[in-house]
């Protein structure tokens, strides 16, 4: 009986729970015999059914899984292909604005070489000076604009990288302060520079980059204020040991931003409010500013009121040095006439002739004799049979480029002290870098700046400038007392007597704001045709301009 029982109840759940078991192993071939017409038999067509279905449910998510998996393989492969076309897209339009500013820097080199030579020409009258200066001045914006438009790029391909120096804080702000200040004077507002008496005098810093913030935060606050001041504070927030946490702010009384622009103004290209103000900017200094700030490791904050005002403020945290070299105030540059000792022999070579132009016309009437050559390989005979005091030496050209004639006069054991300075109208830094790895003794960047020439070459010559005397200054009028109103040329007066008679204050505004940037001489004069324009006082301007043509 218990034989019996063991055969007909026990041994079948035994078998459906060994199937069970099984089943639940992975084993989905599972099925039992559904013979025995009772319950059991019952249990055994329930349990197959279930395996069945189990089992096409299985099939159906390994199919699932392996299209899953398919297409993951597909789309990692086409993000993977995405991003490579990404990155050569980048690539190439990094290379390409490199490129494209090569280009231009070249032709801007004699542009603003010519326009510095000309500019230390004694015999100029007013006119031709002014046009020098509008050429001088368009020239130097236009640069300003590439440099902008590449610093954008160099920060979307992450390559703009800080290069702190010691620097004497407390002067570069005064510099920055000084600068500021005759801008605000043009428009009549008023400067505030507070500082902290706390204010160490040596940290490390990015110097320009320090300076392209805050004059970029400092012009837009006297661009877009009318009356009323801007503001320019410093705070020590707290000082250690070995670093100073500062706070820098820009506040203005000018016009103000609405709340849903101040989201969008740190994007590139963005220009927000009154449209007539777009003409002067382009977009880019507050995106550009954020990125320094944040590679410093602060955050430009917004606080904005419409009709009352902005601020803008951020904080860094600098390390401390020492003793940071005052820098000499005034080097008086523009008065430069020669040098003391005997006569230096410079040797200037580049491919394009009007790169040698420049630095011929401004280095000759220095007193220095220049002599040229139009590739590395000419220069190497040069420098051989005339052996001058310093080359000047580009660095891509045909024939033989520059960093070949440097590797080339380092391994010569004639010639392998002969200073040599590198330059280039390339942006990329590793030029730079290549250039004086290679033995350059230093490296001046294209277009070519008149004072950091003179500077590097006073500097490897070990030479001590000469200077005009005060009072045979050319632009003596430049340096005249500023309580003295001095005029514009004639036609000048009379273009502006011209558009006042027209009822045309817009035009005359406009034209008196220009006249301020070129001529900062005839600063007084501009304030006041300004100040009666603005308050609308028209018979009083006439009268002005009339008594000041008939002078
Ligand atoms: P840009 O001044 O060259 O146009 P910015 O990036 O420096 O470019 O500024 C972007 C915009 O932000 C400006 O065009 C202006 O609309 C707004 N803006 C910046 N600073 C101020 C300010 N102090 N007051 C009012 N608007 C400002």
């Amino acid at each position: 009986m218990r034989w019996l029982s063991r055969y007909l109840v026990v041994a079948p759940i035994l078998e459906l729970n060994q199937a069970s078991k099984q089943l639940a192993g992975g084993d989905w071939e599972q099925t039992l015999s559904t013979q025995r017409r009772d319950e059991l038999g019952e249990l055994a067509h329930s349990f197959n059914e279930m395996a069945t279905q189990i089992r096409a449910s299985f099939q159906q998510l390994k199919a699932y899984s392996q299209t899953l998996e398919q297409k993951v393989q597909e789309r990692t492969a086409e993000l993977e292909h995405a991003k490579e076309h990404a990155e050569n897209a980048n690539q190439a339009k990094s290379e390409f604005l490199a490129n494209m500013s090569h280009e231009l820097r070249t032709p801007l080199n004699g542009i603003l070489g010519y326009a510095q030579i000309l500019k230390r020409s004694a015999a100029m009258d007013a006119k031709e000076r002014h046009g020098i200066n509008i050429i001088h001045q368009c020239g130097a914006h236009l640069l300003t604009l590439i440099n902008d438009v590449l610093d954008l790029a160099k920060i979307e391909a992450r390559k703009l990288e800080l290069e702190p120096t010691e620097i004497h804080l407390p002067s570069v702000l005064k510099s920055i302060v000084e600068m500021c200040k005759v801008k605000a004077d043009q428009k009549g507002i008023d400067f505030i520079y507070q500082c902290s008496p706390q204010l160490p005098d040596g940290v490390e810093a990015d110097e320009k980059r320090l300076r392209q913030v805050l004059i970029n935060l400092l012009g837009n606050g006297i661009k877009f204020t009318d009356s009323g001041s801007v503001t320019l504070g410093v705070e020590v927030l707290n000082r250690a040991e070995t670093q100073v946490s500062l706070h820098f702010q820009v506040i203005d009384t000018g016009i103000g931003i609405a709340e849903a622009d101040i989201q969008k103004l740190f994007q590139a290209f963005e220009q927000v409010g009154d449209r007539q103000k777009y003409i002067e900017g382009t977009g880019l200094g507050l995106a550009i500013s954020q990125r320094i700030v944040g590679l410093m490791g602060g955050n430009i904050e917004v606080k904005s009121q419409l009709s009352e005002g902005s601020e803008f403020a951020f904080t860094v945290d600098l390390p401390l040095v020492e003793t940071a070299a005052i820098p000499r105030g005034g080097d008086g540059i523009e008065q430069i006439m020669g040098y003391e000792g005997a006569r230096k022999t410079l040797l200037v070579v580049d491919d394009r002739w009007e790169n040698r132009a420049v630095f011929k016309n401004l280095l000759t009437p220095l007193g220095f004799d220049i002599t040229e050559a139009e590739n590395g390989q000419e220069a190497f005979e040069k420098l051989c049979s005339e052996s001058p005091d310093l080359v000047i030496v580009d660095l891509l050209m045909p024939v033989m480029d520059g960093f070949e004639f440097l590797r080339q006069v380092r391994s010569d054991a004639a010639l392998k002290s002969k200073t040599v300075i590198a330059t280039s109208a390339s942006v990329d830094q590793s030029q730079r870098q290549m250039a004086l790895n290679q033995g350059g003794n230093d490296f001046l960047a294209k277009p070519i700046d008149s004072s950091a020439l003179f500077k590097t070459i006073a500097n490897h010559l070990n030479l001590t400038w000469t200077y005009r005397s005060e009072s045979k200054l050319p632009i003596s009028k430049v340096s005249e007392p500023s309580d003295q109103i001095i005029l514009p040329e004639s036609d000048v007066l009379q273009e502006l007597l011209a558009l006042v008679d027209n009822g045309d204050i817009q035009s005359l505004t406009q034209r008196a704001e220009q006249l301020s940037e070129v001529e900062p001489a005839c600063r007084l004069f501009t304030q006041k045709v300004l100040g009666l324009a603005k308050g609308f006082r028209l018979q009083q301007l006439k009268d002005f301009l009339a008594q000041a043509a008939s002078h």
